[in-house]
């Protein structure tokens, strides 16, 4: 089978590297080993697809801590605006959420799903199913990929849209990085981001999930790397919920020596608190402490903020002294968690690491070191924040590959 361009991959990227090349004029095949395109496109969002955010150039780069300047280049050419008007324009129409991201009106990632396979038939794609295992270079040019079962694709220009290595049961099994490694592209390590974090002292809360709170991840020299409002989750391992994806993302040396506190009462400051604490223990003096707490906090928490406060449950809340109290309203304001680990890659949102950018054209993707050889999404060493950037990364480099060229 030959085509003028091949695209390895019908995820996002792909998807968009198939449909932008083939309105172009060319003749476009996509490979893609699933069944169906886009299987992790359908899980994103909890199913609803963050599809992008609606914000301006140098904020979308804002929201990129890795490679943006890579990036800067393709996202300015294709933008949030541009991916808004290109969905919308496919059949799609948005709505604008919290923290501007973006969503299909129908909060059903099917629909972007069977948009993008809609404008892939009518410009005519040629859509096949199939694993890619070896690239094929020929005198210094990618011309193709020789598949699984043996059957070799030929094209002019070959596009590796295969993801990470997150969530792979979706595909994404960094089958990329080995691809391009044939081409002699340096690898950067991949390893997880938006993924929840391994931390002592949470078995006891397990399963349990904590609505309104604040985290806050110090590093290990006491510099606060992220700290916002929102909603977390003890697990058997640690920490997990949006919070605390969002954290990994800012946790750039892996997880050493980072510390999660968590603002049990970020509404209260601390007086405010203690004046609080003042009249819950004062009017239930009888009454044990842990007993008492239970007006403030979930049960199931009770026991790790006094062991952290080093104060008895078991004491008369009459009796507790000042600076007791203190060392209470200190750990309410701030739940230690010393970070053992982060999770492994295969259950982060996004794989960090991929190709080296430097080794990549930023106008057009374009490999420096093979002729015919372009990137798109995941596979590159690039990630972003939560709110819709991970996926506009996907769409602006594919919009990029090939162009300039
Ligand atoms: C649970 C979850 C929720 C998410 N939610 C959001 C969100 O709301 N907003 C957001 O911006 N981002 C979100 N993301 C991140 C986003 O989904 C990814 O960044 C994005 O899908 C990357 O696009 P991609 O095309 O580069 O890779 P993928 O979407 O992973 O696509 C790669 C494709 O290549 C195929 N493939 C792999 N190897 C081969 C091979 N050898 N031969 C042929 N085909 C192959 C795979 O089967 C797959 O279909 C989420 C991720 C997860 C896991």
């Amino acid at each position: 089978l030959t085509a003028d361009i091949l695209v390895v991959g019908g995820g996002a990227a792909g998807c968009m590297a198939a449909l932008a090349a083939a309105r172009r004029g060319a003749a476009v095949v996509l490979l893609e080993r699933n069944e169906k395109l886009g299987r992790k496109l359908y899980i994103t969002g909890k199913g609803r697809c963050n599809l992008t955010n609606c914000c301006s150039v140098s904020e979308c780069l804002a929201h990129i801590p890795r490679n943006s300047r890579f990036l800067t280049s393709a996202i300015t050419r294709f933008s949030p605006a541009d991916a808004m008007a290109f969905f919308e324009e496919l059949g799609v129409p948005l709505k604008v959420e919290r923290g501007n991201r973006v969503f299909p009106v129908s909060d059903r990632a099917s629909d972007v799903i069977d948009a993008l396979l809609r404008g892939l038939r009518r410009a005519g794609v040629d859509i096949v199913r199939g694993r890619a295992a070896q690239l094929i270079v020929r005198a210094g040019q990618a011309c193709g990929v020789r598949c699984e079962g043996g059957e070799e694709l030929y094209a002019r220009a070959v596009i590796l849209a295969t993801g990470g290595m997150s969530y792979p049961a979706t595909g994404s099994t960094g089958d990329g990085y080995r691809l391009a490694g044939q081409a002699g592209h340096t690898i950067v390590p991949p390893r997880g981001s938006l993924v929840p974090l391994e931390a002592e002292g949470c078995a006891a809360m397990q399963g349990m999930s904590l609505r309104n709170v604040a985290l806050r991840v110090a590093d290990g020299a006491g510099e606060t790397v992220f700290e916002e409002q929102g909603e977390l989750l003890f697990t058997h391992f640690g920490l997990s919920g949006p919070l605390v994806l969002s954290a990994s993302a800012h946790m750039r040396s892996g997880a050493a020596g980072y510390t999660a506190f968590i603002d049990l009462k970020p509404a209260l400051d601390e007086k405010t608190l203690d004046r609080r604490l003042v009249r819950e223990l004062g009017g239930n003096g009888g009454r044990s402490v842990g007993h008492v707490l239970e007006a403030l906090e979930p049960v199931r928490l009770i026991g790790t903020v006094l062991a952290q406060a080093q104060v008895s449950g078991q004491q008369r809340a009459g009796e507790v002294s000042r600076p007791a109290r203190a060392r209470l309203v200190k750990t309410l304001k701030g739940l230690r968690f010393a970070v053992t680990g982060l999770r492994p890659v295969e259950e982060a949102i996004v794989t960090a690491g991929g190709v080296e950018v430097s080794e990549v054209s930023p106008k057009n993707m374009g490999s420096k070191l093979v002729k015919g050889l372009y990137f798109a999404g995941e596979l590159l060493d690039v990630d972003a924040y939560t709110g819709g950037f991970n996926l506009q990364i996907a769409w602006s480099t594919a919009h990029a590959a090939l162009t300039f060229s």
